[in-house]
């Protein structure tokens, strides 16, 4: 990161001593206009756009650094929307970092589609009644072949849990999912048309990952979306391998598909063909269903890179109130959403609330219910 910072450093020196003997040359160059038209009116005729651009296109704008771009966009809250750091090492370690860039909230899962994440996922819960404010968790461990994956998702959401994901809904070329053994073939595979049709009921949204994203997969993923439009859809890493007027076109028209927006990959991952500022058009079409998120920085030098493409997406996005609906009040919106449970009303009912501190019961969300829940713990 020292290295990093240092060529940052003589980058910028390098761009200003640039800029200077730039300026220096074209005010001279103006200078010799106006003495040799002295007194005449060709002095106030505007400049040709061919004797401007020479001077001004070889400099470029001096890239922000993540200090100085959570100095400005600090204040806006921000939720990592798929965040696989549930083991408590992991995420312990990373408290600091988050609060140092000013993340809020982070959507907390740990291993995809197979045995193990049925730990992680009790990991993802224990971290969340540690921080109730900071983490939302989610559940990936799922048997997405069997019946029995059905009611671990009833289970699980009438726990608490608030939302399905990262799942392998499909996955062909990924190095670490290709082989996950509870993976389905393709969006309407295996038990997910009934755990969508569960997720409808418990208004829980499901993060899928799909690749590739192109062929019978996407086909059979916007079959499922047409489907079940009661089911919120979040495309993991949207973005990844997938150019703007692509991902433009799965949303159009499917108001319950959201994109993920894996940040990072465009801005740093080599494979990249796009820039940023290449799906800000997209956004601003669709302000109401993209999510930000590092993917823990997946493919990348670290999670803090991540963090930092995302504070450059919320940069080039240029308007503070887009830049807080997608990095917080679209993913706030469909956590705020959900119902209270069964599981959490008969939890409440346990505790033998006086009368006057009973909550309205009918109209509890599940998230004011497990705040009353785990108050009293
Ligand atoms: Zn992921």
């Amino acid at each position: 990161m020292e290295n990093s910072k240092g060529i940052r450093i003589a980058k910028l020196v390098i761009s200003l001593i640039a800029i200077i003997g730039l300026l220096v040359y074209s005010k001279e160059f103006f200078l010799d206009e106006v003495d040799e038209n002295s007194g005449s009116e060709q002095v106030n005729q505007p400049v040709s756009e061919s004797t401007v651009l020479p001077v001004l296109s070889p400099v470029p704008a001096a890239k922000k650094t993540l200090e100085e771009l959570v100095a400005a966009y600090g204040d806006i809250p921000i939720i990592d929307a798929h965040n696989h750091n549930a083991g408590s090492s992991k995420y312990n370690a990373m408290l600091e970092v988050w609060d140092k860039h000013s993340i809020d909230r982070v959507v907390l899962f740990g291993a995809v589609s197979e045995p193990v994440a049925v730990e992680t996922d009790q990991l993802a819960w224990r971290a969340y009644l540690e921080h109730p404010d900071r983490f939302i968790p989610f559940f990936s461990g799922v048997n997405l072949l069997e019946e029995s994956g059905i009611e671990t998702v009833r289970a699980n959401l009438e726990k608490g849990y608030f939302g399905i994901g990262e799942i392998a809904a499909a996955s062909i070329h990924s190095p670490l999912l290709a082989n996950v053994p509870w993976k389905t073939k393709h969006p309407m595979d295996g038990v997910l048309p009934q755990i969508y049709e569960l997720c409808a009921e418990y208004k829980a949204p499901l993060l899928l990952h799909i690749d590739p994203l192109n062929g019978v997969v996407i086909d059979k993923l916007l079959e499922a979306v047409e489907k079940y439009p009661d089911t919120t859809f979040i495309l993991a890493h949207a973005n990844a391998y997938n150019s703007p007027g692509h991902v433009e076109l799965l949303l159009e028209g499917r108001p319950n598909l959201y994109a993920d927006f894996f940040a990072g990959f465009t801005a740093f991952n080599k494979d990249s063909e796009y820039t940023l500022e290449d799906y800000v058009p997209v956004i601003k079409k669709y302000p109401d269903r993209f999510l930000l998120s590092t993917d823990s920085g997946f493919g990348l030098e670290s999670e803090e890179v991540a963090i930092e493409a995302v504070y450059q997406l919320i940069d080039a996005l240029d308007d503070r109130e887009l830049a807080k609906q997608v990095a917080y009040d679209n993913l706030d919106a469909l956590i705020q959403q959900q119902p209270v449970t069964a599981t959490q009303l008969a939890a409440i009912d346990a505790l033998n609330l006086k009368e006057v501190d009973r909550p309205d019961m009918k109209s509890l969300s599940k998230v004011e219910a497990a705040k009353i829940i785990y108050a009293k713990q």
